[in-house]
């Protein structure tokens, strides 16, 4: 019997504010529970309905600068002024368990990740064009002027970088997009670093 052993898939998905990330992402944990959603560390307080070590690690400044600099962290960055950072060890326990993992950072954090977690698939969601995406965005109704004007130069400024992702998505319509994710999430369960042994295995029935 050829052992069945799997390693998980971690997907990366970055984009700008406005452009359906969240709902995306929400949908592809609600239809494929084998997922974990890789819990990051952050020196952001807590909201409301936050629950420390399910949505963050919730850590003091110095504590997370001291996880940094002992290479804790298998990527970090500093987003709108605050620290966010994700644990090598437990990302790489829970791959190697077999568990797929959904990273939701910035694009400086997937840039290291690409480095740090060999195989990671990088998906950047993009919005149709820039009207669409200012049209989404005052649509929210929870964004002043100054706060849309900051998100909108924050997007062109991730979208510059958008030409390294392994797949793009343009979501201009969410069914087509929640499709296409389904698509590249399966697709990526395919690898063959997906199934660690197998091809020896199966050739040493021969
Ligand atoms: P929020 O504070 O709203 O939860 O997240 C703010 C931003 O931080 C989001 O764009 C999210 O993608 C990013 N972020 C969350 N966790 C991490 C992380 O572990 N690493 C990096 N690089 N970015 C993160």
């Amino acid at each position: 019997m050829i052992s069945q052993q799997r390693s998980g898939i971690a997907l990366v998905i970055c984009a700008p504010s406005g452009t359906g990330k969240t709902t995306l992402t929400k949908r592809l944990l609600e239809e494929f529970p084998r997922f974990a959603f890789s819990v990051s560390c952050t020196t952001r307080p807590p909201r409301a309905n936050e629950v420390h070590g399910r949505d963050y690690e919730f850590l003091d400044r110095d504590e997370f600068k001291r996880r940094r600099d002992a290479d804790f962290f298998a990527e970090w960055a500093e987003v709108h002024g605050n620290y966010y950072g994700t644990p090598l060890e437990s990302t790489r326990d829970l791959l190697s368990e077999g568990r797929d993992l959904l990273f939701d950072i910035d694009v400086q954090g997937a840039s290291q990740l690409r480095r740090t977690v060999p195989g990671a698939r990088l998906i950047f969601i993009l919005p149709p064009s820039r009207e669409e995406l200012e049209r989404r965005l005052r649509q929210r109704g929870t964004e002043s002027e100054e706060s849309l004007a900051r998100r909108l130069s924050a997007a062109v400024r991730e979208l510059a970088q958008a030409h390294w992702f392994n797949s793009w998505i343009i979501n201009d319509d969410l069914d087509t997009a929640w499709q296409e994710l389904r698509a590249l999430y399966i697709a990526a369960t395919l690898s063959p670093v997906r199934r660690p042994g197998f091809l020896n295995a199966l050739l040493g029935e021969w």
